[in-house]
């Protein structure tokens, strides 16, 4: 998979892929990660891609003459890759979207600033995505939130591709409670079960465990 990113922090971004599961699938040649300053697009020698919107008001908004020859030139490259504007306003995303999308080919996500985008911009893109009900400073962090649960679902990134099949939203509940050593804490003991060595009683536990968990905390999954 290649996923292109185009930002005005390519620094801030290329963060995100130097630790962990990104830095790995990286060098496993799992996933190409690909960052463009959106600046090599500005408008004058003094690097502005902003301007003031029209009929007022605070902030500044992104050109559609910065933004749309950036998404051309680098959709341009990757024929195959659609384009997805990140903005408060897209799709909710979720474990299905994540699903969905690490079964492309790739993705060119825009990353907004500032105000946001010239509404112009909606039309050269393919989807808007939004990571939650809450407005960041920039797309960047939701750039990472993507980049991250999508890659971590192609084959081979994870150590054990079971962790990715079992845990919360794989299904349509959330995980079942995990622990691990000591066997027991400030006198809280794990469950005995656990430690029976039955697989088929371990499991049925822990799809009870996860049907309750999820009728308790999230009613609106089951
Ligand atoms: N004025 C815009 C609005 O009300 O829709 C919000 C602009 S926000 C301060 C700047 C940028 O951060 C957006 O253009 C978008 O790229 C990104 N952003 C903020 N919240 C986001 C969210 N929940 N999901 C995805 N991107 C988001």
């Amino acid at each position: 998979m290649r996923i292109d990113i185009i930002t005005l922090f390519p620094d801030y971004v290329e963060g995100f892929f130097s630790e962990s599961i990104l830095k790995r699938a990286r060098e496993q040649k799992l996933v190409e990660l690909v960052t463009h300053d959106l600046r090599d697009w500005a408008v004058d020698a003094y690097g502005a891609v902003d301007g003031h919107p029209y009929g007022g008001g605070a902030g500044m908004v992104l050109r559609c003459d910065v933004v749309v020859p950036a998404i051309e030139k680098v959709s341009k490259l990757n024929p195959d890759s659609s384009v997805i504007l990140l903005t408060p306003q897209g799709q909710k995303y979720n474990q299905v979207v994540a699903r969905e999308l690490s079964k492309t080919k790739g993705m060119i996500l825009v990353c907004g600033r500032y105000e946001g985008f010239d509404e112009r911009i909606r039309e050269y893109v393919d989807r808007e995505i939004s990571v939650g009900d809450y407005v960041l400073s920039g797309g960047e962090l939701a750039a990472g939130v993507i980049i991250d649960s999508v890659v971590r679902l192609l084959p081979g990134a994870l150590g054990d591709d079971f962790s990715s099949v079992e845990e919360s939203f794989s299904t349509s509940t959330l995980e079942y409670p995990q622990y691990t050593r000591p066997e027991e804490y400030d006198g809280k003991k794990i469950p005995p079960i656990l430690l029976s060595g039955h697989h088929a009683k371990i499991e049925a536990w822990r799809k009870e465990e996860a049907t309750r968990r999820t009728k308790e905390r999230r009613p609106d999954l089951s």
